[in-house]
């Protein structure tokens, strides 16, 4: 599942393999994948375009290019991109191949066919994607438990719901949002004017610790190497229900929030 560590272990892995690399052709072979602007757009705008950095922002990975241009893919819930040699055979779920120098391919796969690619300048990509009206970045150093506070202490509503509205806070998706909450030991229907000064403090540091701890373990997905990560095995909750809860060993329990597959310790999470 594509999340925030999943994402960020693709652009560290681009910014050491791709910066630098010239994209000679571009080869959609699933239109839709193309958010904007044409297909036919899409491909000459990239042609000869070299890439300058790779950064992240929510789930976007934004990749500048030369001629003030920037590359944005976002994975959906099972996309990825990997970097293999032209000659490699390419898997029916391919949807983008960048042909690079040195015989080499960037492509974007989805078995689901839900990621998406857009090019533009940076004004226009930040103005259709919504950029400016993300909330802070959870990885963000400046991140701290009274941004936290501030941004929850604005909206009504459940707290699972809150943490996964990108507005509200970047950087968690549904599995991190329940593992977090797992962490601290808070019920995901809690609203967030109930919650404590301590629990917001356990609530920040579980966030950063399960979004570091995905991090570290390079994701559940494979890199761009095509080396599988290894944070599938450190969850606790998510996709458990009816197993016990590795804290108190009472069942996990499954209930949707807001449209969303929730796992939680109903002994353990107050
Ligand atoms: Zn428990």
């Amino acid at each position: 599942m594509a999340e925030v560590p999943e994402v960020e272990t693709l652009v560290r892995d681009l910014r050491e393999a791709a910066v630098g690399r010239t994209i000679r052709e571009t080869e959609v072979l699933q239109p839709a994948t193309v958010r904007f602007p044409t297909v036919d757009e899409f491909t000459t705008l990239l042609t000869d375009r070299v890439f300058l950095e790779a950064h992240r922002r929510a789930k976007y990975m934004l990749l500048p290019l030369s001629g003030d241009l920037v590359l944005a893919i976002h994975l959906a819930l099972w996309g990825t991109v990997a970097l293999v040699p032209t000659q490699q055979t390419r898997l029916p779920e391919t949807a983008i191949i960048w042909h690079l120098d040195q015989e080499e391919d960037l492509r974007l796969i989805d078995k689901l066919g839900y990621a998406r690619s857009a090019v533009g300048s940076p004004d226009v990509l930040a103005e259709k994607l919504g950029l400016d009206s993300l909330g802070p970045e959870a990885l963000d150093p400046n991140f701290d438990v009274d941004v936290l506070a501030r941004q929850l202490a604005r909206r009504r509503g459940v707290l699972k719901t809150l943490l996964l509205n990108q507005r509200v806070l970047a950087g968690l998706g549904n599995r991190d949002t329940d593992e977090s909450l797992w962490s601290a030991g808070i019920d995901p229907r809690r609203s967030a004017a109930s919650l404590t000064s301590d629990e917001l403090i356990r609530l920040h540091d579980a966030i950063g610790k399960v979004l570091a701890g995905g991090i570290a373990l390079r994701g559940t997905q494979r890199d761009l190497f095509g080396r599988k990560g290894q944070a599938i095995h450190r969850r606790n909750i998510f996709e458990k229900s009816g197993e016990p809860c590795p804290r108190c060993g009472a069942r996990i329990a499954y209930l949707r929030i807001g449209g969303r597959n929730t796992f939680y310790c109903p002994n353990c999470q107050h």
